[in-house]
């Protein structure tokens, strides 16, 4: 059987609108054989994923995408066929959690001092028990009227360098890439094209993440255009990292990033699964 592969996905246990159990149902109805559901800097959602995925017949690589900081840019990273009993990164996720609420803590501080009150209850509310991520704050402003649109609360308030960002101090790629790999997993760079890097950075970056263990890159994600396809293709090439395929699913009232709804990976890219047991 020729599997189907969707291998970077977010459900409530980070900032999905979607519970693990659906992302997998949800997966499985539009065709995905093997999906990994890789969460931000959290593991939570996998038990859950995994009982769906044993009924429906689904394949399920664990999975979860760490943020970390490298030369003063915050990269996302990808840990596929992780072991999420693996201490040190258990470790890992419980204090990323910490991390992640003194900052949207911060984040609701300044937004009330814009005279935006009742964020923090607010993300709390929404994010349940899985983590806060900036997304749930853009959620906010657009229920409060703040903004007319997600994009429109990260463009005014919550990117960098706007006037409600916090900059965080995530783990070194280096460390991130270390609790992925020493846990059974493989690594994989997340959506390289979103950090807007001149090719000159991407070959620094790509030097660095090789050199820390990394073994591979998103080629394919929702919403590239063939040039940018092309370019990260080459990039896989170049550094001889096998080529990861991945919708960065969050929602489904987003008609433009959905489940399984990919190009397949260039024929001459070696594909990342291959490196999964
Ligand atoms: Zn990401
Ligand atoms: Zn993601």
């Amino acid at each position: 059987m020729i599997e189907r592969y969707d291998l970077h996905c977010h459900s409530t246990a980070s900032d999905g609108a979607l519970t693990p159990a659906e992302v997998v149902q949800r997966a499985a109805e539009f065709g995905v054989t093997a999906l990994a559901l890789t969460d931000h800097d959290t593991t939570a959602g996998l038990a859950e994923a995994q009982q769906q995925a044993d009924s429906v017949g689904l394949h399920l690589i664990p999975g979860i995408e760490l943020s970390c900081n490298w030369q003063n840019k915050c990269l996302h990273v990808v840990g596929l066929g992780i072991d999420p009993s693996y201490a040190p990164l258990a470790n890992a996720t419980h204090l990323l959690q910490s991390t992640r609420l003194e900052r949207a803590e911060k984040i609701a501080f300044k937004l009330e001092q814009k005279r935006i009150p009742g964020a923090m209850l607010a993300v709390k509310k929404a994010a349940g028990e899985g983590m806060i991520t900036r997304s749930h704050f853009a959620d906010f402003l657009l229920s409060q009227n703040h903004v007319s649109t997600q994009q429109e609360a990260f463009d005014r308030y919550l990117a960098k360098g706007k006037s409600a960002y916090v900059s965080t101090t995530w783990a070194e790629l280096e460390v991130a890439i270390n609790w992925i790999t020493e846990s059974g997993g493989v690594a994989v760079l997340a959506h390289p094209m979103r950090y807007k890097l001149t090719a000159n950075w991407m070959n620094r970056l790509l030097t660095a993440f090789k050199e820390a263990g990394g073994q591979g890159i998103e080629v394919i994600t929702s919403r590239m255009n063939p040039d940018e396809l092309r370019r990260v293709a080459d990039f896989a090439k170049r550094f001889d990292l096998a080529g990861s395929v991945g919708s960065d699913f969050h929602n489904p009232a987003n008609p433009w990033v959905e489940l399984g709804r990919l190009p397949a990976l260039p024929t001459h890219i070696k594909p990342v699964w291959e490196l999964l047991n």
